[in-house]
């Protein structure tokens, strides 16, 4: 896809910070900075989200996200990790290829846990939770 950012990074048309690469895979500093050392992961092959990358693709992306939390938080001397992922329009994804944030915390910063966010939380029954676990583990 030329017309898509993160695929011109991965193809070295578009300069990047990158700091890790593979076959499946590149992480590179996010342009715009929640954090010193805020970086993304994203699969080497354009997927928007993260439902629509094979296996191997999707693990290898977790995996690197995983491997990237603590060297990132010595870079920058952090506390902690956020990790995200805004996985698909509704969820605020702005660039369509699918990415996994690696956001360093810090003691004190104030930011609070993902939970923070202004979730209209839904007052669920214990039968719908149950219909709802069982919709799940019937298709994963
Ligand atoms: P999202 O809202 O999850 O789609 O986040 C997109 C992220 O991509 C934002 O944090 C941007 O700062 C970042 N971003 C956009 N363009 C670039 C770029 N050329 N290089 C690095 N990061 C970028
Ligand atoms: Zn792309």
């Amino acid at each position: 896809m030329t017309d898509c950012v993160f695929c011109r990074i991965a193809d070295g048309d578009l300069p990047s910070r990158t700091v890790y690469e593979d076959d499946r895979v590149l992480a590179f500093l996010d342009a715009n900075p929640l954090a010193e050392g805020h970086t993304l992961v994203v699969p080497r092959e354009h997927h928007e989200v993260v439902g629509e990358m094979p296996d191997e693709t999707r693990d290898a992306v977790f995996a690197t996200a995983g491997r990237l939390t603590s060297v990132v938080e010595s870079a920058v001397d952090a506390d902690a990790t956020s990790l995200g992922m805004n996985n698909g329009r509704a969820a605020g994804q702005e660039v369509p290829h699918a990415h996994l944030h690696v956001v360093p915390r810090f003691d004190g910063d104030g930011v609070g846990p993902l939970h923070a966010l202004e979730w209209p939380r839904p007052d669920l029954s214990d039968d719908e939770l149950d219909a709802i676990a069982e919709r799940i583990s019937d298709d994963v």
